[in-house]
């Protein structure tokens, strides 16, 4: 794998949060806000969001997954792991690290209309808005991108370069 590009610095994702962060406090004063984290690939996104968010919101994570190692979606979504408690009547805040196909928030949304949150919304770091095969409007984008493989902050290649504290496009 070669790294190709640098497509976010920490310095341009750190900017990236505090807006988004300063979007949701506005939004969602005075709301019962749970984020929903999609792991695991939103990890460090969703814990530096979070602090910029200025409320007294509640974490909960996901596991969903339809990448099996490879660079593509096998459109196979499953649901791994799930939430620890009711978001019955709550403002529900997905929290996603890349939507590409649109097939995993697909699944995940319609899981959780089903439990009847208030409002149900979605945020991401990253938008690949031309790999769409399934509509999906995310509420808040932190960066939309062109169709290309990208790894860190998060992202993975073969369970691979999470930790890498940019975001950049890869060569496989
Ligand atoms: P979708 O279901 O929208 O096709 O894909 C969403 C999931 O696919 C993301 O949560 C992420 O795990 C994975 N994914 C999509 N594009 C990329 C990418 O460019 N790099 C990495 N590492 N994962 C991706």
């Amino acid at each position: 794998m070669i790294i190709d590009k640098i497509l976010l610095t920490e310095n341009e994702i750190n900017s990236i949060c505090t807006s988004l962060g300063e979007k949701i406090t506005s939004d969602y004063q005075g709301s019962d806000l749970v984020l929903v984290g999609l792991l695991k690939g939103c990890n460090p996104f969703i814990s530096d969001l979070a602090k910029k968010i200025d409320l007294p919101l509640e974490i909960e994570y996901m596991v969903a997954s339809s990448y099996k190692g490879n660079t593509f979606s096998s459109g196979n979504v499953e649901i791994r792991l799930d939430l620890s408690k009711s978001i019955e009547n709550r403002d529900v805040l997905i929290v996603e690290d890349i939507v590409d196909t649109g097939k995993t928030l697909d699944v995940v949304k319609k899981i959780l209309i089903n439990r009847n949150p208030k409002s149900l919304k979605i945020v991401t770091l990253l938008d690949k808005v031309e790999g769409r095969l399934i509509p999906c409007e995310c509420d808040y984008v932190g960066r939309k991108i062109e169709k290309a493989f990208v790894v860190g902050y998060g992202l993975d290649y073969n369970d691979k370069y999470r930790n890498l504290p940019y975001v950049a496009i890869v060569k496989i």
